[in-house]
């Protein structure tokens, strides 16, 4: 299997020369050249196979680069019953007729983040060692990604991660999370500011080529196809449990990873009838799939929200699912995405006949959730269902329901455990979400926290100094 830019950069990769990218040099990101088939036969031969063996058969239709052992190795070393709680992994669970959850956060942060993080922690070591190179990772978060990285990272050989969070600004429950880690290679930067002036920081360093050649700088954010390719084993696990012919899927999206994951697994043959898209108040996606325009926000514009991992300006998987609404024409989305896009913050498919086909031909539609929605669906779920969701879960909850079709389940993706967002279940609840036991009092730990000012000198500094 090659890769391709979808912007049309004439090189074609293999899996490992993108693993260690971001960006395709051409500013677009990674595809594969095609979508491997998987027909009604094969279906039936997965069907029943543990969580890893169906994740080595799904990877290796799109890595011909590690040989089958050690990729078969990979996926049985990275999905086990101890770091995802469970042997089904990701359980499917029943909340009334024709209303299924699907688990995605019983890994080690508690969030769907881990699905994709842990495997990638096992990509990197096993590639930096082939090749005898090392890697620091730099990245930016206000919660769910940098801890996902940090322990998909720890431990790991070769790799140092270097994660930068605005001080004081994440919940108490994720900072403990994060600066427990008492690993070597890992590095917690607060950073006096806000989660721009993170953001701006990484960028800031990944421009300075020197720097970023001489420390080998990498990145772990979610344009990495690895990380999707990664979600896409989950939607084959989901149908599977289901039992049906035909399964819709209703997900939480922010910067459209996770869905896109959903639309190459339907784009390989996987019976999925729609893929429900719901957003948070920061509705850019719901906004496109209403409408056919997509009008990116400013930071003045992003709003604040109780489902914080969805507040996006932007969503910067898009440009994939894009690509292939235009029958794969790598000019026109180039046209779209580096040149109309930066000059006027839009683009307008309304009147495209490609934009009838989101629904039709790939299965899209959407909707969109507010505070009050995911307080009234969090109560509602707990008291008539007996089931706690998260802020996030709820919201797609929410707009599934919207999208119900006979006769066909809907499994919602839960992409978060309520501890994580404990205040609004408070408002909704009045009472605690439960805490798994191997979180009871993170918060008194010691941790290891560095403060450093909003200054790119300071963190090339320190990253510098531990590199020797
Ligand atoms: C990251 C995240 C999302 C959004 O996922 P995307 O892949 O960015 O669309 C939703 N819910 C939770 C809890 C997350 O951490």
């Amino acid at each position: 299997m090659l890769y391709v830019s979808t912007r049309g950069h004439p090189d074609r990769k293999h899996f490992c020369e993108i693993l260690l990218e971001g960006l395709a040099p051409d500013g677009g990101l990674y595809l594969p050249e095609h979508y491997p088939q998987v027909d009604a036969a094969t279906l039936d031969q997965w069907r029943g196979l543990p969580y890893h063996e169906l994740a080595f058969e799904i990877l290796s239709l799109y890595i011909d680069d590690i040989p089958a052992a050690d990729l078969r190795a990979i996926c049985a070393k990275t999905y086990t019953p101890e770091v995802f709680g469970t042997k089904a992994i990701v359980p499917l669970r029943k909340l009334e007729d024709g209303l299924y959850l699907q688990a995605l956060s019983n890994g080690p942060t508690l969030a769907f983040k881990d699905m994709a993080m842990q495997l990638l922690g096992n990509l990197f070591e096993y590639e930096l060692a082939r090749r005898g190179e090392e890697l620091n990772i730099l990245g930016a978060t206000s919660g769910d990604t940098g801890s996902a990285a940090e322990y998909a990272m720890r431990g790991k050989k070769g790799v140092r991660v270097f994660m930068t969070s605005p001080r004081g600004r994440m919940s108490p429950f994720q900072q403990a999370q994060m600066f427990s880690l008492q690993d070597a290679n890992i590095h917690n930067l607060a950073i006096e500011g806000v989660f721009d002036d993170c953001q701006d920081i990484v960028k800031a360093v990944s421009n300075d080529l020197a720097f970023k050649r001489r420390y080998r700088i990498g990145t772990v954010n979610s344009i990495n196809w690895a990380r999707l390719m990664a979600q896409v084993v989950y939607y084959f696990a989901g149908y599977f449990q289901a039992s049906a012919q035909k399964v819709d899927f209703a997900v939480p999206s922010g910067n459209f990873g996770n869905i896109c994951a959903g639309h190459v697994a339907r784009m390989m043959g996987l019976p999925i009838g729609r893929l429900v898209l719901a957003t948070n108040e920061n509705d850019v996606l719901d906004e496109f799939f209403r409408t056919g325009v997509y009008r990116v926000r400013s930071g003045a514009d992003t709003h604040e929200t109780s489902s914080p991992s969805m507040d996006i300006s932007k969503a910067s998987n898009f440009e994939r699912f894009v690509f292939d609404l235009l029958g794969r024409d790598a000019a026109r989305t180039r046209a779209l995405f580096a040149d109309e896009l930066p000059r006027t913050g839009r683009f307008d498919l309304g009147r495209d006949p490609a934009f009838a086909q989101a629904r039709e031909r790939f299965g899209f539609v959407s909707g969109k959730s507010t505070h009050a929605d995911r307080v009234a669906t969090i109560r509602d779920t707990w008291e008539r269902l007996h089931a706690m969701v998260d802020t996030h879960t709820a919201d797609g909850l929410k707009v599934a329901r919207q999208h119900l079709q006979p006769g066909v389940p809907m499994v919602v993706l839960e992409t978060a455990l309520p501890v994580k967002f404990a205040a609004t279940i408070v408002e909704a609840l009045g009472r605690e979400p439960e805490r798994p036991a191997r979180f009871e009092g993170i918060e008194s730990l010691p941790r290891r926290v560095t403060v450093l000012p909003a200054d790119v000198a300071r963190v090339q500094t320190y990253i510098a100094a531990q590199c020797g």
